[in-house]
């Protein structure tokens, strides 16, 4: 017995001299944690030294690049998805203005006449699938002009401001028009997104807002509004 206890106690000593020049950073077992003499047992003893923790600086190396390599990409898609919502948004309001003109010119044709100031945003409800909110107002179904706004009046690439009426919301687009005294029309029309909106309030979408050709010269002569150049819808496609 007692020989074990000295073969025991010489193997634990050549053990802890094997491992005494590991380093600072070797996490050595306690003499008493590891092995009982008194039962002759020996736990197998493992040293987690400097391989070990060599490897975790290099994964923490590994892992920046990874997040560098991965924060480039990202850099990189990002303003390819705001270029690509850009696009999808840019496509929608050209819709809409598409339909809005093709409705009013339906109006025109159907009525024989062009639609009084500021009424042409009414005007057109018949001609995209908006009948009952036209007969709602011209029956003025709520007297407090609570009518929701129809969705082709309103460009996603616009800002929603105020209207002056609570949740109603104004029109986005604007028609552009050169009224005569005698109540004709000097030219031809367009229908085009707002240039600018007013921070005091807009009308409601049911005041269709116009612009005349001069000012819609000066507009485009200089851009001040919501959208970015080249993504100002007209009838006639985008300007500038
Ligand atoms: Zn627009």
């Amino acid at each position: 017995m007692d020989d074990d206890v000295e073969r025991l106690k010489a193997r634990f000593e050549r053990e802890l001299e094997r491992t005494a020049d590991l380093g600072p950073s070797c996490k050595r077992p306690s003499v008493a944690g590891r092995v009982s003499l008194d039962c002759f047992e020996v736990t197998p003893v493992r040293f987690y030294c400097a391989p070990f923790t060599g490897r975790r600086a290099a994964s923490l190396i590994e892992l920046l690049v990874v997040l560098f390599i991965m924060a480039v990409m990202m850099g990189l898609l990002l303003p390819a998805l705001q270029g690509a919502r850009n696009r999808a948004d840019a496509v929608v309001c050209e819709n809409n203005v598409r339909q809005l003109v093709m409705a009013l010119g339906r109006f025109i044709d159907v009525k024989r006449r062009f639609p009084a100031p500021e009424e042409w945003t009414v005007a057109v409800l018949p001609y995209i699938e908006q009948r009952p909110l036209a007969d709602a107002i011209k029956y003025n179904a709520d007297p407090g002009g609570k009518y929701p706004r129809p969705p082709l009046l309103e460009c996603p690439m616009q800002e929603d401001g105020d209207s002056r009426l609570a949740s109603v919301g104004y029109c986005h687009y604007v028609l552009v028009v050169d009224r005569l005294e005698n109540g004709w029309i000097e030219r031809g029309w367009e229908i085009q997104d707002r240039p600018l909106v007013d921070d005091d309030g807009e009308p409601p979408w049911y005041v269709g807002p116009e612009i005349r050709y001069s000012v819609q010269a000066e507009f485009f002569a200089s851009i001040e509004g919501p959208h970015q150049a080249g993504q100002y819808m007209t009838s006639s496609g985008p300007r500038p």
